[in-house]
C-alpha cells in the first residue's frame, strides 16, 4: 500500500512532445472536499484507501497541489461529432496529469476533468459541474462491475466554485484512470492537418505501448486495426446486452482501447425500448440505443479513413467487415447467458429478438426480467413474470418456446440455474433516478447518497441485504428525466 506521494511516474505521453499536447496547469477549485472514492480504483495505482480522507487528496484532485514528477498536459484532438468533422476539439477542460505505474508493472493516465481551460477550450470556461462529476464517477465504477470495459474513475472532488450552466452550479473535478486516453479523434487530428510525421509518431506510440503483440504480425498496423474493430465490437456488444445507452457517440470519445469513455448524458434502461435516445439534443437519434450497433461501425470507418497513409483500402476494409459477425457472436453468446442457456442453438437469435419486440411493446423492465427469469425454473418463471406483459397470447407463445429450448439445453438443478443466471443478470444497475436522488442529495451538501450507491453498483449481481430500494423500477417521476446535456 502506498502513501500519496509514493506513486511512481512515467510520462510517456507527454514525452511525445508539444505536436501533441500542451503544458497547462490546473486551475485550483475553491474550498475542494472529497465527495467520492473509489477504494477499488485506487488499488488499482496501490493507494492505500485511507488516504482518501487526507486534505491533500483534496488538493491534489481539486488542482492546488501536484507531484514534482506529474507533467500536466492538455492532450490535442479532433473528431466528428454527430457526423460533422470538426478540426478541433480538445482537451478542452481536462488534462493528463501524468502516467503512474504499479507495482505490477501496468501503466495508469491519471487524467482530471474540469481542470479549467487550455488552448483548446474555444467558447467553454474549462470546467465540470457537480452533477455531471458523480455521473462519471458512478457509471464508469458501475460499468466496469457489470464487466463492460470502462475507463475508471478514482474520485469526485467538489467545492464552493461557481460555475454557470443553465443556473448556477458548483465546480468539481474527476479524476478519470485509463491505460491509454488517445481517442479515435487523435488519429483524424494529425490525418486532416496533414501531419504524416506526426501521424506515425502516433500510430508507433500506441502500437508499442497497447498493442505490442501486434508487430509479431506481417502487417502489425492492420493488426491492430483488427483488434480495435473487435474490441468495439465487445464493447458495444456488452452495452446492448446490458442495455446501455452512451448518447455521444462523437469519434472523440472513442477509445483506441475499446473503453467506454467520457459520459455525458448516457442511460442505463429501465423499460426495454429499442428506439431509446437518451441524449436530449439528438433529434434524430443518431445515437438511439440500437444504433449504437451501426454507429460503432460508422466511427471505426472513421478512424480507417485516418489510418490510409498506413493501411491499404482493401485490407481496412476487411478488417471493418469483421466488426458485425464480432459484433454478433458476443452480443449473442451474452444473451444465450442471460437467459440461462449454455448452449447454442441457430434459432437463439430469433428466441432474443421476439422476446426483446414483446418487452418493447408491453414497456418491460430490462434488467428485472432477467433477474426474476434467473430466480425459478422456466417454467415457474414465465408463470410469474407472464403478468407484466400486455400480450398475453404472445409472451405464451415465447414462453414455450422458451421451456422447451431451456429442456434441450441440458439437466440441471435450480440452484445451478440460479447461480449461473444471477451471475450474469445484475439486480443492480445506474438506474437515472438513483443517480438523480443522489445528486440532490449531494447538491445540497450531503454526499452519503453518493457513497451509499456506489457501493451497491460495485457488486451488482449479489443481492445486498437492506439494500432493496436500489433494486426499484424508477417512479413516475424517474421514467423520463431530461438529463442535461450541459456538463
Ligand atoms: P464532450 O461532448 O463532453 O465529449 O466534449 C467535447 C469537447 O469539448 C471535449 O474536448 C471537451 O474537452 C470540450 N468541452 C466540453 N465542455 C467544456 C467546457 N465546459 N469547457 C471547455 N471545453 C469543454
Ligand atoms: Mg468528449
Amino acid at each position: 500500500m502506498k502513501a500519496l506521494d509514493e506513486l511512481t511516474f512515467d510520462n510517456r505521453f507527454a514525452r511525445l512532445g508539444d505536436a501533441f499536447s500542451t503544458h497547462v496547469l490546473p486551475e485550483p477549485l475553491d474550498e475542494p472536499r472529497l465527495v467520492v472514492a473509489s477504494k477499488a480504483a485506487m488499488a488499482l495505482l496501490d493507494l492505500d484507501p485511507a488516504v482518501a480522507k487526507t486534505p491533500v487528496f483534496a488538493e491534489l484532485f481539486g488542482g492546488h497541489k501536484l507531484w514534482a514528477e506529474a507533467e500536466p498536459r492538455a492532450m490535442v484532438y479532433s473528431g466528428h461529432q454527430f457526423g460533422g468533422y470538426t478540426p478541433q476539439l480538445g482537451d478542452g477542460r481536462g488534462l493528463l496529469l501524468g502516467e503512474v505505474y504499479n507495482d505490477a508493472g501496468e501503466h495508469w493516465d491519471l487524467h482530471l476533468k474540469g481542470a479549467g481551460m487550455t488552448p483548446y477550450s474555444r467558447m467553454g470556461d474549462g470546467r465540470a459541474v457537480l452533477r455531471s462529476s458523480i455521473r462519471e464517477f458512478l457509471a464508469s465504477e458501475a460499468l466496469h462491475a457489470l464487466g463492460i470495459p470502462s475507463s475508471r474513475a478514482l474520485c469526485v472532488i467538489g467545492s464552493s466554485t461557481p460555475v454557470w450552466r443553465e443556473k448556477q452550479e458548483r465546480g468539481a473535478m474527476v479524476l478519470r484512470l485509463a491505460h491509454s486516453h488517445i481517442r479515435f479523434g487523435h488519429f483524424e487530428y494529425f490525418y486532416y492537418t496533414k501531419k504524416p510525421e506526426q501521424q506515425a509518431e502516433l500510430a508507433e506510440h500506441v502500437l508499442n505501448l497497447h498493442y505490442p503483440e501486434c508487430r509479431e504480425q506481417p502487417e502489425p498496423y492492420l493488426a491492430m486495426f483488427r483488434e480495435i474493430v473487435e474490441r468495439n465490437a465487445e464493447m458495444i456488444a456488452k452495452w446492448q446486452a446490458y442495455g446501455f445507452c452512451h448518447g455521444v457517440m462523437n469519434t472523440d470519445n472513442m477509445s483506441i482501447l475499446g473503453i467506454t469513455f467520457d459520459f455525458g448524458p448516457f442511460a442505463f434502461l429501465d423499460d426495454f425500448d429499442a428506439h431509446f435516445i437518451c441524449n436530449h439534443s439528438d433529434h434524430e437519434g443518431r445515437y438511439s440505443f440500437s444504433n449504437q450497433v451501426p454507429i460503432g461501425q460508422w466511427n471505426l470507418s472513421a478512424l480507417a479513413q485516418a489510418l490510409t497513409p498506413f493501411i491499404s483500402v482493401d485490407a481496412l476494409k476487411e478488417a471493418l467487415g469483421l466488426y458485425l459477425p464480432f459484433y454478433q457472436a458476443h452480443y449473442l453468446d451474452l444473451m444465450r447467458r442471460r437467459l440461462g442457456l449454455t448452449s447454442a442453438e441457430e434459432d437463439d437469435q430469433k428466441l432474443v429478438e421476439d422476446l426483446l419486440k414483446l418487452m418493447q411493446n408491453s414497456g418491460v423492465d430490462y434488467t428485472l426480467f432477467f433477474r426474476r427469469l434467473g430466480d425459478e425454473s422456466a417454467a415457474l418463471a414465465v408463470t410469474r413474470l407472464r403478468d407484466d406483459f400486455v400480450d398475453l397470447a404472445g409472451f405464451d407463445a415465447w414462453a414455450e418456446r422458451y421451456k422447451a429450448r431451456v429442456a434441450r439445453d441440458g439437466d440441471y438443478t435450480l440452484e445451478q440455474r440460479r447461480e449461473r443466471m444471477h451471475a450474469v443478470n445484475p439486480l443492480y444497475i445506474l438506474r437515472n433516478y438513483l443517480a438523480q436522488n443522489a445528486i440532490a442529495a449531494a447538491e445540497s451538501g450531503d454526499y452519503s447518497e453518493v457513497r451509499r450507491l456506489h457501493e451497491v453498483l460495485t457488486r451488482p449481481f449479489e443481492e445486498q441485504a437492506g439494500m432493496e430500494q436500489y433494486a426499484q423500477r424508477p417512479p413516475d417521476w424517474g421514467k423520463h428525466l431530461e438529463i442535461s446535456c450541459s456538463s
